[in-house]
């Protein structure tokens, strides 16, 4: 037995290697948005929310054969243990950049040239795996937002714990002395991979079963998604 399984297999908090924590999404959960979305992934607590497509200003960044997504991803100062200073880091601006990227190969930008399609994703409570229910959370704001998408873009991490693969490691297994921490997001359809990034080292066996268990676990989420936007339209229609 280790600190990272008991003697059935389990996690530390109980969950298989499979289960993720608990998500659930809410669509619509800033009343200025166009789109917005409210999501807890275990103990993170994220709020997405989605503005146009306006005019882009500055005008010389806009592009006449496309909209483009600006995508602002903020770790609250409050939300993790050490004050965060609000200032954007490193870690702020490369996660914007790379999900920005991931939404922009889902969304169908030819119908919106020279418009900006802003993406402000706030965490306001982190545990590790916060770049994905970020982008997570933002598919549904983008879908809630009326933007045409091919497919939603869904993640989940996946990686090592004390020699097992596993899916969404918390904060606990990410610093495990073996850890290593693979977020992958797709769009489930196609199983076209958008996003990936790594910590850690792994082998090609390894590496395959883990892309394996994040295409299967994104289906999961994906499910999730479209039930927090059916949900949100539902009530609306009955109103
Ligand atoms: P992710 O949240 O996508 O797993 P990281 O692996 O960079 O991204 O971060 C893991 C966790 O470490 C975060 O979810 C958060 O709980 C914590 N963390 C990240 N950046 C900071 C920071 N600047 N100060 C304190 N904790 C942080």
């Amino acid at each position: 037995m280790s600190e990272y399984f008991n003697k059935k297999g389990l996690r530390h908090d109980g969950r298989s290697v499979t289960d993720t924590r608990p998500i659930t999404i809410e669509a619509g959960y800033v009343e200025r948005a166009d789109g917005s979305a409210y999501l807890e992934w275990g103990k993170n607590k994220i709020v997405a929310a989605v503005y146009g497509p306006r005019e882009m200003l500055p005008r010389h960044m806009a592009n006449p054969y496309k909209g483009r997504i600006r995508f602002v991803y903020r770790l609250a100062p409050f939300s993790v243990g050490e004050r965060k200073n609000p200032r954007p880091g490193r870690r702020d601006v490369e996660l914007s950049k790379v999900s920005g990227e991931a939404l922009s190969a889902a969304a169908l930008l030819e119908n919106f040239p020279n418009t900006a399609i802003d993406v402000y994703v706030t965490v306001l409570d982190a545990d590790a795996g916060t770049r994905i229910a970020a982008l997570t959370a933002a598919s549904v704001a983008l879908a809630d937002a009326g933007i045409p998408m091919k497919d939603m873009v869904t993640g989940t991490a996946v990686g090592r714990v004390d020699g097992k693969l596993v899916i969404d490691l918390d904060k606990f297994e990410e610093d495990a002395y073996d850890a290593v921490d693979m977020a992958v997001a797709m769009m489930p359809n196609t199983s076209e991979v958008v996003l990936f990034q790594m910590d850690g080292v792994i082998n090609k066996k390894e590496y395959s079963e883990l892309l394996k268990m994040a295409e299967s676990k994104c289906k999961e989420i994906k499910a999730i998604q479209e039930a927090a936007l059916k949900k949100k339209y539902e009530k609306e229609f009955n109103k």
